[in-house]
């Protein structure tokens, strides 16, 4: 079955050009002017007249499926998907939970690969979690690497973290296997520290004791750590994700600049959202913020954005992680150490980042495409997405660059209770929405269904690979 997309200003991470796109079974079989449409049936062309036509979205760190001690998030694989097609995004690599103690490394991510299965409308692949460190895990990462699952996570903060010698070996493995590992950068010892302090000394009923608990030194000395322990296991590449703060990018530039290979994500909610939040929000609304990192200064927003614009910052994803107001607040109306960290966003990523980005000039087009679908693909190693050209998967995002939307929970499909950028007034929307050639969305209407989605088996061909 052939499809035919016509009158697009079809953008990739390089070019802008008025173009058509045919597909052919899912994938672009051709690029170009006036394209031969005889035999293709009508209700098979579309017309993306207005609208840009990118790369699918591809979000590398979701939590869709998490629990922690009793609480599961409210939304799961079908909605979180269903969220993030609704807002352009076709792939998600997505963060496994902790397993249970002394669990083998591909534990969680075969439970997780069978509820996804039936589940998923867009296409996903896993990262791998290490959350001990013994021969046994070491020596299954090449496996794991063979079954498409080339990234690791690894903490430095919670339960399942782990210490400067444990992450050497763990370089060293992945590096042997062909593998990169990722950082949650935050220090352990001072978030300990802080919080014990403020908890005897301040209200921890407040929201705004949160960020005091885990300042931007904290993130930085994390990031520098885990640059000298790369550098230390034989400069192996590493990836860094959500940063937050100016003197974590610091920290990143410095090295970069040394030509290290460190690969950084962002989130919308640092680029948009500051820590007033905590301070202002009315009652216990402050909680809806719960996240760690925690939002910072307009400072570190702004140095985010120019971290953005100058290649510093490799990939902005979202760390969605949907436990509702309600769970937060059930848990952290006393004490907001014990309310369950993250923040929706799945489905709000593309168009904040357009809004924001390329509509107030602070990144431009191309730079957008890099960031939401062609470098976390590169990076991440999903060869067959994040850029339209001939052969690659038609994953396309056909966006409505002048729809307006003001976000409230219930202009949104994410399936929770709340939403952080509530009453952000956002400008382009997905009109359309491809995946593997098949339309999933189209003028606000699903037409996927549960289980159309399919595992992404990623293969990292050269980690060092530069991003644009
Ligand atoms: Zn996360």
């Amino acid at each position: 079955m052939s499809t035919l997309v016509v009158n697009a200003t079809v953008v990739t991470a390089t070019t802008a050009l008025q173009s058509d796109i045919l597909i052919e079974e899912g994938c672009i079989a051709a690029i170009g002017k006036n394209i031969n449409r005889t035999g293709i049936p009508a209700e098979q062309i579309i017309d993306a007249d207005g609208c840009y036509v990118m790369p699918g979205g591809i979000d590398v760190h979701t939590h869709c499926n998490l629990s922690v001690g009793s609480e599961q998030v409210s939304d799961g694989f079908y909605h979180a998907s269903v969220a993030a097609a609704y807002g352009g995004t076709t792939s998600i690599v997505e963060h496994p939970g902790f397993g249970p103690d002394g669990c083998t490394l591909h534990f969680q991510t075969d439970l997780y690969r069978k509820q996804a299965a039936t589940e998923m409308v867009i296409d996903y692949g896993f990262h791998g979690v290490i959350q001990h460190v013994d021969d046994k895990v070491l020596s299954s990462m090449k496996g794991m690497v063979a079954d498409g699952i080339p990234t690791f996570k690894v903490y430095l903060t919670y339960s399942g973290r782990l210490d400067d010698g444990e992450i050497i070996r763990v370089l060293k493995a992945n590096s042997r296997a062909g593998g990169i590992t990722a950082f949650h950068a935050e220090n352990h010892a001072i978030i300990s520290s802080l919080s014990k302090t403020l908890s005897r000394t301040a209200r921890v009923s407040d929201p705004a004791i949160h960020p005091l608990s885990r300042p931007d030194y904290c993130e930085a000395e994390a990031i520098h750590r885990i640059i000298a322990l790369a550098r230390a296991a034989g400069d192996v590449p590493i990836y860094i994700v959500h940063l937050s703060t100016a003197s974590g990018l610091e920290v990143v530039r410095a090295a970069r600049k040394g030509g290290f290979p460190v690969y950084v994500e962002t989130c919308p909610q640092y680029l948009v959202l500051t820590e007033s939040c905590y301070r202002d929000s009315a009652d216990l609304e402050g909680l809806q913020y719960i996240m760690a990192p925690p939002l910072r200064s307009q400072r570190d927003c702004d140095a985010l954005w120019d971290g953005l614009a100058d290649g510093s910052i490799d990939v902005v994803a979202t760390d969605h992680c949907s436990f509702s107001f309600e769970q937060k607040c059930r848990q952290g109306r006393d004490n907001v150490f014990a309310a369950p960290g993250g923040i929706p966003g799945i489905e709000t990523r593309g168009p904040v980042l357009f809004s924001e980005g390329v509509l107030k000039r602070r990144i431009g087009l191309n730079r957008f495409v890099q960031l939401i679908a062609t470098n976390p693909a590169r990076i991440m190693g999903l060869t067959a997405k994040g850029d339209l050209a001939v052969g690659a998967d038609a994953d396309l995002l056909i966006l409505d660059p002048e729809e307006e939307k003001v976000l409230t929970t219930e202009t949104l499909h994410q399936q929770v209770d709340y939403t952080p950028f509530a009453g952000m007034r956002v400008t382009g929307w997905p009109r359309t929405v491809l995946l593997r050639g098949k339309v999933i969305i189209h003028r606000g209407v699903l037409t996927a269904s549960a289980g159309c989605g399919k595992y992404i088996s990623r293969s990292i061909s050269s980690p060092h690979k530069k991003t644009p």
